[in-house]
This record gives C-alpha cells, sequence and structure tokens, in this order.
C-alpha cells in the first residue's frame, strides 16, 4: 500500500509549478539541482518504500539539530533545559531579535542558536566532541560511514556571520562557556552531515519507537524523554512555520535548508522527503506537500 502512496505522491507533487529556491546563503546548497525529489518511508519493522532521487545524499543541515539534541538529552537528562527552552520562537531559524530580548536564553534546542548552546554543551561534555558526536549519529543511524560534506562545511565556515552573531551574542550574556570559533565548528560539521533519503528515515526510527532502536530495543532516550523531544519537534521543527507544518501535515518532524524533511508517525513509521526548493520561511516546498498529501492519503496523523 505506502508504495503506490508514495508514488501517486511523487508524480503529484512532481507536476506542480515548483516555486521556491535553494538556500543560497550557504553557496555551496546553491548548486544542488531544483528539480532533485524523493520521497522515502520506513516502517518499525524495517519495511522501506522510495521513490525518486533516493540513492543521492543531501545536506541535513537543521534536521542534524535533532541528533545533537538528543546527545545531550541523554548525557544531561533535564538539565539540558538550563540552557535551552522549549517554547516555539514564530521568529525565523536564524533570528537574533528574541535572543536579545530574552538575555540570550534560546527558545528551544532546533533554532540556530538553541543548537548552537547545545554544542557548547556537547563540548563541555564529551571527551572527543567531533568524534563522539558523529559515533552517535553513526550508532542511531546503524551506519558507520555517516559523515560531513566538507565543501558544504568550508561554505558555510566561510559565510556564516548570523550564526557567529548569535554565539556571540549568547557569550556576552554569559550562555556560552567555550571558545565561539570551536563552537561554530562543531555546529557546521554537524549542519553539513548528509544521507540519502532511506538512511535518514531508518534514522528517524529511534524516535517513532519510543526511543529505542527497532532492531536491537537499545534505549536511546527514555520513553518520556522520546515524547518531549517530539513534542519539541511538532511545535518547533519548522520555526515560524511549525503551526502551518502542523496544520497541514500532523506530524512531529524537522526540516533543513538542504530541502530535507524527516517526520515520524510514532509506533508506525518514519519518513524522509527531500526536494532542495525552499519556501521563504527555508522549508522545502515539495517536500510539505509531500507530506501533507501522505496523511491525507493515508488516513491517519497524530492527530
Ligand atoms: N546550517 C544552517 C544555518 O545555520 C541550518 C539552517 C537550517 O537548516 N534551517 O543557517
Amino acid at each position: 500500500m505506502y508504495q503506490e502512496i508514495l508514488n501517486e505522491i511523487y508524480n503529484e507533487v512532481n507536476s506542480l509549478d515548483c516555486l521556491g529556491k535553494q538556500a543560497d546563503y550557504i553557496p555551496e546548497l546553491a548548486k544542488i539541482s531544483s528539480d532533485k525529489f524523493a520521497i522515502n518511508l520506513t516502517e518499525l519493522s524495517g519495511n522501506n518504500y522510495g521513490v525518486g532521487d533516493i540513492t543521492d545524499k543531501f545536506s541535513l543541515q537543521s534536521i542534524a539539530k535533532v541528533f545533537a539534541f538528543t546527545l545531550a538529552y541523554r548525557l544531561k537528562g533535564s538539565a539540558v533545559f538550563q540552557h535551552v527552552g522549549v517554547e516555539p520562537s514564530g521568529d525565523p531559524f536564524n533570528s537574533l531579535i528574541q535572543l536579545e530580548q530574552e538575555q540570550g536564553m534560546p527558545r528551544n534546542p532546533l533554532i540556530n542558536a538553541g543548537a548552537l548552546a547545545i554544542c557548547d554543551v556537547l563540548i563541555d561534555e564529551l571527551a572527543d566532541p567531533e568524534h563522539d558526536l558523529f559515533d552517535f549519529i553513526k550508532k542511531i543511524a546503524r551506519n558507520d560511514a555517516v559523515t560531513y560534506n566538507s565543501k558544504v562545511y568550508r561554505s558555510e565556515k566561510n559565510t556564516g556571520f548570523r550564526n557567529r552573531a548569535l554565539v556571540n551574542l549568547m557569550k556576552s550574556f554569559g550562555r556560552i562557556n567555550n571558545d565561539t570559533e570551536a563552537v561554530l565548528d562543531l555546529y557546521f560539521k554537524l549542519c553539513s552531515v548528509e544521507m540519502t533519503a532511506p538512511e535518514l528515515s531508518k534514522t528517524f526510527l529511534v524516535y517513532a519507537n519510543h526511543g529505542k532502536i527497532p532492531e536491537t530495543q537499545e534505549q536511546i532516550l527514555t520513553n518520556s524523554q522520546t515524547k518531549r523531544l517530539n513534542a519539541i519537534m511538532q511545535t518547533c521543527g519548522f520555526y515560524d512555520e511549525a503551526g502551518e507544518f502542523t496544520f497541514r501535515v500532523g506530524l512531529p518532524g524537522k526540516s533543513g535548508v538542504g530541502g530535507g524533511i524527516a517526520a515520524i508517525h510514532p509506533g508506525k513509521y518514519a519518513v524522509a522527503v527531500w526536494s532542495p526548493m525552499l519556501n521563504p520561511k527555508g522549508n522545502s516546498v515539495k517536500g510539505m506537500k509531500a507530506l501533507e498529501l501522505l496523511t491525507t492519503k493515508l488516513g491517519w496523523s497524530i492527530f
């Protein structure tokens, strides 16, 4: 059933006029072909269904913030919420205004300021932050080959002026312990992680399975922590479009400016979509449409 539905969605969405544009503020991402499009769904059982450009790796960008937060939450428990809040920002992902008004405390871990604060926590907590963070991502991905794209990493490191402003603003409020360039470096590597759509949906299964890796039942987050993280994805995963995504799709998920979106239906499946053409809020136009059609055609969402 899933495969036919994905094929139908692929054809319907591909026939729409594609509005939007690539994330050209990261020059390397502006080079990705605009007509790339992939949809992949993995059931908890491991059954996999995909259509389109499912063998292409794409830049996860902000989707990878979920992995950094998962590791920080696992290491620090509820104390992680001394560093980030759990409220939607209602602001663009890289906005500085709210951060100034709220004394450098990021609204949530899924906006840039929040993910930078989480990278700072990881540098505090881990013996070898880059190595240990990537080891953790490999573990939840069940894939030792996961790595970051060094061209995308360098491209963003050279042009990441707003992220530099965000981390320095937080540092001025005493909220960043480590050297700001070290925090940015880990953050840019995290954002440049790349995966195919099937690899991404497989990785997100842990959030659909109450925090356990499906094959081994190894607990990565507790049931309650997973509920909370999924709630943060639902309310904050799409920045100032989190309401719109919830309204149209009805699943917890996370987008990135590489054009990917990962979403989960707890107890059922994880799904990853990728199309690099973004709307003005930085979310994939075709990706959002594809997921809206998925929950509409299946007749199930979490609501
Ligand atoms: N690396 C990007 C940035 O920091 C991530 C933003 C995103 O995917 N929304 O601007």
